[in-house]
């Protein structure tokens, strides 16, 4: 068993960059920004190890370059196309090994078609998601590239995962995502208590993630298309007649958009 120390280096507005350290070493998740990942390495005395980018949007994978500079010789490991500075492509399937844990490679494409996840299932206490902008703590990413059904099959495969999986997304999303949920299943209780507990950490300055796979099942509505009660809000507000499952995802993501 490894533990691992795990911190959210904030940049930007919202977003989290991930770091993940183990005896003096670090695997960076995600540099949107190299200021604020360098100075938390310097300040933690941290060697870069590694650096893992989901997709390829600006905020995910700006810093990479200055990083690359300041430590030589990184691997990046990223998707097939679109990021540059990437080393190692990978595909899903493929399992790459990063302090002595498995890290499986999902494909989640949805918000952008090169959209990957980092699964880490063994080694550690409880396993561990690094999913950029697919899954929001209560939430789920926009659809910028791909369709509403890839991110529903993306998200089923995240909902196959262990109950106890931590979940690393990308942002503070979380209070503005449960002011929607609250919207889409009112009289969810797991939902009112995670609100409540979510404002808190807020008001104490805390970040809401890492959040736990199973409180995202009983409470994010993106996760709960096939439940009743979220099907008849979704029909109620988007007075769909003749629908399905994808459907039904594709309205409430709508919702989410204009809301
Ligand atoms: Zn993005």
């Amino acid at each position: 068993m490894i533990m691992l120390s795990i911190s959210p280096i904030p940049a930007f507005s919202d977003n989290y960059i991930w770091c993940v350290a183990h005896n003096g070493e670090a695997i960076i998740v995600d540099p949107g920004d190299a200021a604020p990942v360098l100075k938390h390495l310097e300040h933690h005395q941290l060697k870069l190890s590694a650096i893992l980018i989901t997709h390829h949007h600006y905020d995910h994978v700006d810093g990479i370059a200055s990083l690359c500079e300041r430590y030589p010789q990184t691997p990046v490991y990223g998707p097939q196309n679109h990021c540059p500075n990437i080393t190692q492509r990978l595909s899903h399937g493929q399992t790459i090994s990063l302090f002595d844990c498995n890290i499986d490679v999902i494909a989640v494409p949805g918000h952008t078609l090169d959209h990957i996840a980092y699964y880490v299932s063994d080694n550690t206490p409880n396993p561990l998601l690094f999913c950029g902008d697919t899954l929001f703590a209560g939430g789920c990413g926009r659809l910028f590239e791909g369709t509403a059904e890839q991110m529903l099959t993306s998200l089923r495969l995240i909902s196959a995962l262990p109950a106890n999986t931590a979940v690393y997304c990308a942002h503070e999303y979380t209070l503005s995502n449960l002011h929607f949920a609250n919207s889409v299943e009112p009289e969810n209780e797991q939902l009112q208590q995670r609100i409540q507990q979510a404002k808190q950490r807020r008001a104490d300055g805390l970040p809401t993630v890492p959040s736990e796979l199973a409180l995202e099942l009983l409470t994010n509505p993106f996760l709960r298309t096939g439940k009743n009660t979220v099907q008849a809000s979704v029909i109620a507000h988007s007075e769909l007649k003749c629908w399905k499952e994808k459907d039904i995802f594709a309205s409430l993501r709508k919702w989410k958009d204009d809301f």
